[in-house]
């Protein structure tokens, strides 16, 4: 076990790091965040900044001599950059757990190899192989960048071979890296699976949650989910089996598709705590950040308890667009607990923060989201007037 007073390393310093660092500090770590950005938001919380590349060696060096353990906080890391910490210290998750996250192809081959349902898809290798994939999996569907594609970059819906092929071209234009084609499925409801694995293989997992996505992007997080008690129970079952299968170390979050019959289809694995556990914060027991640490660190995992409902509204660029949200307005909303990234840039879809909207019944925390997201409303400007504006 990594006690508390020990130094804990992180690869990326976006929110995601950021909350990583809070709760570490807490439990009495330090913390050293590497990241090529200045103003990474975690890099203005950490006990220290590498202000440096992730292929920097002498710079993952010094990390990686410095850390009792290092994780990683989201999914455009390069995966050589963990496995020469790996040859240092203690990496949560494995940087093989890691690449199989960070790209779509490694992912749907795990999962089909391990019965989890997912879309029909076809891989892309070169723009050869676009009719093929096409012919197979037919329309409409998604094209998606097999690696450095997120929430709806890096992804095209596509009706047609020609549109399929057009994509996978614009894609390479960003530098050639393989795809997926995949079906556009149906679903009634997305949800995630958030769960935290330990080194004696213990688990430890979030109800379910409700995800609702606008281009592509979560703005609206529900917990728990308005799904049947089944499909709840179906999906944390697979969420934890297929965790098992990965012999996965640190938070591991599922992503599925519900469809109307009930049947669940995986979408993604993400090896990380995920933004639709921002709620764990404010309406749990234990966070996910938390987790992250404890397992990071081979302490008892804590409890998942949801202890209220909760409703969790993104902060994006576009909530800046006539002026920054109404603060004062936001804090006097009751149940509501905001949570500010420190970015400064602002850029549409980019997520500056979140706030979490807990009450006695999920009624009563939708009721408080719903005046949060009106009171961020109007520092939008409405979609129909934007390329005017
Ligand atoms: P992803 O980057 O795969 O997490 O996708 C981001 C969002 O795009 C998802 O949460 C869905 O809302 C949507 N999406 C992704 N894949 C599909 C699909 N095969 N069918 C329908 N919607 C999808």
């Amino acid at each position: 076990m990594i006690m508390p007073g020990a130094t804990l390393g992180v690869l990326g310093g976006d929110q995601l790091g950021r909350m990583f660092a809070v709760a570490a500090q807490r439990l009495g770590y330090r913390v050293i965040v590497l990241d090529p950005d200045p103003e990474a938001p975690a890099a203005a919380v950490a006990n220290e900044h590498i202000y440096a590349d992730y292929h920097d060696q002498a710079a993952l060096e010094r990390l990686g001599r410095s850390c009792a353990a290092i994780t990683v906080e989201y999914d455009s890391i390069p995966v050589a950059a963990l496995e020469t910490l790996a040859r240092m210290t203690r990496v949560r998750p494995t940087p093989d757990t890691v690449a199989i996250g960070h790209d779509r192809i490694l992912e749907k081959r795990f999962l089909a190899q391990n019965n989890a349902p997912v879309a029909r898809h076809a891989e892309i290798g070169t723009a050869g192989g676009v009719e093929l994939a096409f012919q197979t999996v037919g329309s409409p569907a998604l094209l998606k960048r097999a690696r450095f594609g997120y929430e709806g970059s890096g992804q095209a819906p596509v009706a047609s071979a020609e549109a399929a092929l057009a994509a996978f071209n614009a894609f390479a234009a960003f530098g050639a890296v393989p795809a997926v084609l995949e079906q556009k499925v149906a679903f009634e409801t997305e949800i995630s699976v958030v769960l935290v694995r330990g080194a004696d293989g213990g688990m430890a997992v979030y109800a379910p949650v409700e995800n609702q996505h606008r281009h592509g992007v979560l703005y609206r997080s529900i917990v728990p989910a308005r799904i049947p008690a089944v499909v709840a129970q179906r999906a944390t079952e697979l969420a934890e089996r297929l965790a098992k299968q990965l012999n996965y170390l640190g938070v591991l979050t599922l992503e599925f598709f519900v469809q109307r019959n009930g049947e669940l289809l995986v979408n993604r694995l993400a090896p990380r705590p995920h933004t639709s556990g921002h709620f764990t914060l404010d309406a749990c027991a234990t966070s996910q950040f938390e987790q992250q640490v404890r397992a990071l660190c081979g302490m008892p995992l804590g409890s998942t308890e949801l202890l209220q409902p909760a409703v969790m509204v993104n902060l994006l660029g576009e909530h800046w667009q006539q002026a920054a949200p109404d603060w004062p307005g936001l804090l006097n909303i009751p149940g509501a607990h905001l949570h500010l990234y420190g970015k400064r840039a602002t850029r549409p879809q980019r997520k500056m923060g979140h706030v979490t909207c807990l009450g006695p019944t999920l009624d009563i925390a939708f009721r408080h989201a719903r005046t949060v997201e009106e009171l961020l409303d109007t520092r939008r400007v409405p979609e129909g007037q934007q390329a005017a504006s």
